[in-house]
């Protein structure tokens, strides 16, 4: 009979779905252990270092974690990154199984020339930022001198980052948790224009219904459609979307519907000199462009070319293709932000088998596949949350693509594949130790939470993040 208390299960990323896996594993089973490895001293991911400070409701997950956090079964540590601190073959020798749930950390590209120039950001890069991300806090952008925006990309990150900018200069983020360095930063913006830009038509925006209605109705900022562009995405739609035929239309077409109840509203111009000076941020709804040049002025960015584009295809099916008969569009910016896509990364080819076409870790339902195999799995290695899906979906959608994981997890246990690790805590901190890595417990972490908070309310906000993790450190060894 095997020791089921002696299988101990490492989890490497302490974000949602680190703690939505950890969660499930306790409860599923009331016998195994978790261990999570962070590399930040402070946990929670993206709920952290990628939902708005303006949507502190998300937020509340974190009690969730915190108690999970608390089970005696559960050990965190923090600061310490898999891959250079401990390698992966240790982590995967020394534990029972591994899951891996450490995100999407890097972002795509537009591939266009001109991109490497100075003051183009991408979304995640401005998003950590703004959310005070150690490794992104001196993000070299001076917002005094930035009048013109154009954010590329229609999901809600774009959204995300454009009502932040606006929200900045209204005072509705005085009371979050943005961090005061960014805040002040931001407060300084003088921008007149924000181009929103996408390449399928205003229909078929990747923004999600709710986001995309509440964007419309922020405070501070006069939303435009451009005419032209108005007329191209429903010319295109309009023989399917809006017909009689409604009654039986699909979730789809009804949510197109909603999207297009928004943008007819909204005040349709042809050209910039239609708008009166308002004294408030003008929001440009730009559709059907794609970006293939990026322009620069003494190094920095100036404008980026578009050329205009068409759509083509059958219904929720459409394309959008470069049309030369409708020219290009050039529109003139001193900040380009890229809000395309976070991509994840393999931090050890050796270890860890990838899924190049999709970019994230090879496997089946949850369960890691062999090297070079499509159906093969590798019992005891795992993968859940974005690195497992590609960086899409809000966290309920992370937290279904864990329970699919650990369902796998709690069969392999139940079936005894396992191998119990009677030592993996004394080996682990062994190598911590000679390597001198400061790892961060879930004690101390709470301590850096109470400071945080203690330090925000003085300032009358929910919290005031530390941005260093110097300074994190040093707090602990108080
Ligand atoms: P992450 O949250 O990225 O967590 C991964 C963790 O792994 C991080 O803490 C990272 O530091 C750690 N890590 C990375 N590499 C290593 C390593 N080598 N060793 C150890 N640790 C490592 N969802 C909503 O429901 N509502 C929202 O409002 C919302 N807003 C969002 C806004 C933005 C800008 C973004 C990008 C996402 C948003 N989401 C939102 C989606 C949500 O954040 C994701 O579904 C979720 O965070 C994915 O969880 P994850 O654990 O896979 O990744």
């Amino acid at each position: 009979i095997q020791d089921l208390d002696q299988i101990t299960i490492a989890i490497v990323g302490g974000g949602p779905a680190g703690f939505y896996t950890a969660k499930k594993i306790l409860s599923d089973n009331d016998q195994a252990h978790v261990h999570i490895f962070e590399k930040l001293p402070f946990p929670y991911g993206l709920v952290r270092y990628g939902v708005a400070p303006d949507h502190q409701p998300i937020k509340k997950i974190i009690n969730d974690f915190k108690e999970v956090s608390h089970n005696p079964r559960l050990k965190f540590y923090g600061n310490v990154t898999i891959g250079r601190d401990i390698s992966v073959k240790e982590i995967t020798e020394n534990y029972s199984g591994v899951v891996y749930s450490y995100g999407a950390q890097n972002d795509k590209k537009l591939g266009i020339p001109g991109e490497n120039v100075k003051n183009v950001f991408s979304g995640r890069e401005i998003v950590n930022w703004y959310n005070g991300h150690p490794d992104y806090c001196n993000l070299p952008i001076d917002f005094s001198k930035i009048k013109n925006i154009v954010i590329v990309g229609n999901g809600n990150v774009a959204l995300d980052v454009a009502r932040i900018l606006i929200k900045a200069k209204t005072g509705e983020l005085d009371d979050t948790d943005i961090t005061a360095k960014s805040l002040s930063e931001l407060k300084r913006n003088n921008i007149e224009n924000i181009f929103l830009v996408g390449r399928r038509g205003l229909i078929q925006a990747q923004f999600s219904m709710k986001e995309f209605r509440a964007f419309s109705q922020t405070k501070g900022a006069n939303f435009y459609v451009w005419k032209d562009e108005y007329e191209r995405s429903l010319n295109e739609n309009s023989k399917w979307e809006f017909s009689d035929q409604m009654n039986s239309a699909t979730r789809l077409a009804r949510i197109n519907k909603r999207r297009y109840d928004i943008i007819k509203n909204l005040q349709q111009i042809q050209n910039l000199n239609e708008i009166q000076n308002n004294f408030q941020i003008n929001v440009h709804l730009k559709a059907l462009l794609s970006p293939f040049q990026v322009n620069s002025e003494n190094g920095y960015v100036s404008s980026v070319d578009f050329n205009r584009n068409i759509l083509k295809g059958e219904p929720f099916e459409q394309k959008s293709f470069v049309e030369e008969s409708l020219g290009t569009e050039n529109i003139k910016c001193d900040l380009l932000i890229r809000c395309i896509g976070y991509e994840s990364e393999n931090i050890d080819g050796i270890q860890i088998p990838w899924d190049f076409s999709n970019n994230k870790i090879a496997h089946h339902n949850g369960c890691v596949l062999q090297h070079n195999s499509k159906d093969k799995i590798q019992i005891g290695k795992y993968a859940s949350g974005w690195v497992k899906t590609g960086p899409i979906g809000v966290l309920d959608q992370t937290m279904l693509g864990c329970i699919e994981t650990t369902n796998n997890i709690e069969n392999h246990i139940n079936h005894l594949a396992l191998v119990p690790k009677k030592d993996c805590e004394e080996k682990i901190n062994q190598i911590l130790k000679e390597r001198k890595v400061e790892a961060v417990s879930i004690q101390d972490w709470e301590k850096i939470d109470a400071y945080e908070i203690k330090k925000g309310q003085q300032n009358k906000k929910i919290r005031e993040k530390i941005i260093n993790i110097e300074e994190a450190l040093e707090l602990l060894r108080l």
